[in-house]
């Protein structure tokens, strides 16, 4: 049965005659996916691939990937990870039904997919010493060793992101290829299908760089495989300050940026996203330090200064780069009238926001069309 009533719909449909900004939805499955067209979405501006990895049944080979100790094992691995990559990937296309669709390569730090050290310790100590246990035990000690080896002490600031893909390559590679695969099938029986590939945590040019060379060599392998010819884009998460101060750097080898709200207002406020929030922001915003939580609206004299001078320098290296924003900030409303002003060409949020997506961008639209005349008036 439809969610949304008769008048609701109507209303919609007169906020998309009047908005100008995009609205895509971020989902990482194809009921997600499903959901997000249902309410309008129109297109999906973050697939985030990590939630693929943590699936029950595909725990031990992603683990057996990280644990490998020899690159034949590593490759196995892969190999293994591949096809279920790749039928991820076809069930969102086929969900999104040829609208463009960005997929991001994995993001979190590797140890995440590996059980909880305290836990294991405790596991491991209570296992008796004996021939039986053997295996058992090595086969512990082995993960001990290697959860120590990925330890961090600060991980949000750590080894994720794209610096998982400059150091091990093949995850992002196995990864791309799955999606040209999965593009390639498609349009085999005659579906368009808009990949967009994007490079999270990118802070340096050359990390999108090399990056960027990983998925083109993917590319190029599945259409020598296949014969199949397909068209993506490669681009990338805007989401530390350092890529927004070198937009214009980072243009060069984009082909569009999706501001990461999220990441941007941890690292430009030095607020833990996953710690100040039960700690002391709630104070801030009680006592007035703070007027909102940033992390729910956007902080238009911090965080917002640096995505406008990612836009600008960015759309100055490259007048045609797409640009987005992906952060949960992209279903907020104020923050939606942020990303009218600066003129982004989409704002991305979960499927169930969609819909106060569409209107906070025909609201948005209305505000800033009456500062213009008014402006063209009085000017
Ligand atoms: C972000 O950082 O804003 C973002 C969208 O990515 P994630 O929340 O997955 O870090
Ligand atoms: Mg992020």
């Amino acid at each position: 049965e439809p969610e949304l009533s008769g008048e609701f719909q109507l209303l919609l449909n007169w906020a998309d005659d009047v908005r100008r900004l995009g609205v895509r939805a971020n989902a990482d499955n194809p009921a997600d996916a499903a959901k997000a067209v249902e309410f309008g979405a129109e297109g999906i501006g973050l697939c985030r691939t990590e939630h693929m990895f943590m699936e029950q049944e595909r725990v031990p080979v992603v683990r057996s990937m990280i644990l490998s100790e020899t690159a034949s094992e590593r490759d196995e691995a892969l190999r293994q990870l591949l096809p279920m990559q790749q039928e991820d990937f076809e069930g969102i296309f086929k969900a999104m039904a040829g609208r463009p669709v960005t997929i991001r390569l994995l993001d979190p730090p590797l140890h995440e997919f590996l059980p909880d050290l305290e836990e294991l310790l405790i596991e491991t100590t209570k296992l008796e010493v004996t021939g039986e246990n053997l295996e058992l035990l090595q086969q512990k000690q082995r993960l001990l060793r290697k959860l120590r080896e990925l330890h961090e002490f600060n991980p949000m600031l750590g080894h994720r992101g794209c610096r998982l893909g400059m150091t091990n390559p093949e995850i992002y590679d196995m990864q791309a290829e799955a999606v040209f695969r999965a593009a390639a099938a498609l349009e085999q029986n005659g579906m368009n299908v808009e990949p967009e590939i994007m490079i999270p945590l990118v802070g340096h040019v050359n990390e999108l760089r090399d990056m960027r060379r990983v998925v083109e060599e993917a590319a190029a392998r599945v259409t020598d495989d296949t014969g199949v010819r397909f068209t993506y884009t490669i681009g990338t998460m805007i989401e530390v300050p350092r890529a927004a101060l070198t937009a214009d750097h980072i243009a060069a080898e984009a082909d569009f940026f999706s501001f990461g709200t999220n990441d941007l207002t941890q690292t430009t406020f030095g607020y833990s996203r996953d710690d100040a929030e039960g700690k002391f922001l709630q104070r801030y915003v009680d006592n007035g330090t703070l007027d909102t939580n940033p992390f729910v609206t956007l902080d238009r004299d911090g965080v917002g200064r640096l995505v406008q001078e990612g836009v600008t320098l960015g759309r100055q290296a490259k007048p045609d780069l797409k640009t987005g924003i992906c952060g949960e900030h992209g279903g907020e409303p104020a923050s939606i009238a942020f990303c009218e002003e600066q003129g982004l060409d989409y704002v991305s949020c979960s499927p169930f926001r969609v819909p106060v997506a569409r209107l906070a961008a025909a609201q948005a639209a209305i505000r800033a069309g009456k500062k213009a005349s008014s402006a063209a008036v009085s000017g």
